[in-house]
């Protein structure tokens, strides 16, 4: 059994409505870490001996494919398909073959890279903390969000706008504060909002309260939740906790189980 099939499974005893498959869908070739707290075995096996990492090429046909065996398997379960877009602003036409290789239900435009400030290629939050100062990775992380949003129309629901916060280096740079990065945060949410998009309430790490209640404020219209799962296991973790601070900031769940919660107020 897939593990695709095992998420159905998961999915069924969690008693949970519908699934969303948002699959990785990144053409960056990017630079991971080949030792410390952020190696990763996975992606280490991808790249060079240096840590460049060329995405493979993405299987839009049979991802589909696989899509269709769940539907059947799990006819009670309302089965997404969906793709999670690595920089679409960057790679506008690969990303447009991909999407018009069939339907996808959920796209997700996510910003996980972005350039090193010495023209060396790019890395994830990780590297750019051991390179450069942490607010100055916050807020050119937020500056390229605004870029991404106003560059790429391939995607409907912004995913993880927090994700430089889960590698802030507390150490060194004491807890995580929005609050130092209320502009930068309001500036992106709002451009997010204006472009009809939905905001992605990521349990990966708890989304700080204060970033959705922006969110609201710069007249955010959705949101919807994703678990950033990876395996079985983690499908829906923290959902709990998300809905119930979504309902707190003014947002309801839409009639059908596989629709965004609206914002009612
Ligand atoms: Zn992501």
């Amino acid at each position: 059994m897939g593990s695709m099939h095992r998420s159905c499974v998961r999915a069924v005893d969690l008693g949970l409505p519908a699934i969303a498959f948002t699959e990785h869908l990144d053409h960056t070739v990017w630079t991971v870490a080949v030792e410390g707290p952020f190696a990763s075995d996975y992606l280490t096996g991808l790249a060079t001996p240096e840590g460049r990492l060329t995405p493979p090429r993405f299987d839009a046909y049979g991802y589909l494919e696989a899509i269709e065996e769940c539907r059947d398997r799990f006819p009670g379960l309302r089965i997404l398909s969906g793709v999670e877009m690595g920089e679409p602003h960057w790679h506008a036409a690969a990303a447009a073959e991909v999407l018009g290789a069939g339907r996808f239900d959920r796209v997700l435009g996510s910003l996980h890279c972005l350039p090193l400030p010495d023209g060396d290629g790019f890395t994830e939050p990780p590297g750019q903390y051991e390179r450069r100062e942490a607010v100055e990775v916050v807020r050119e992380y937020l500056a390229e969000v605004v870029r991404l949003v106003e560059g790429s129309d391939a995607f409907s629901v912004l995913a993880h706008i927090d994700y430089p916060v889960r590698y802030w280096p507390q150490q060194e740079a004491g807890p995580f504060d929005p609050s130092a990065f209320e502009d930068e945060f309001r500036h992106a949410l709002r451009v997010t909002a204006q472009s009809g998009r939905a905001l992605e309430i990521s349990t990966r790490i708890p989304l700080h309260a204060t970033i959705l209640r922006w969110w609201h404020e710069e007249g955010g219209d959705a949101v919807t939740f994703g678990s950033d799962a990876h395996e079985p296991l983690a499908i829906a973790r923290g959902f709990r906790e998300a809905t119930q601070m979504a309902r707190a900031h003014g947002f309801r769940p839409g009639p059908n189980p596989y629709d965004l919660w609206a914002r009612v107020n």
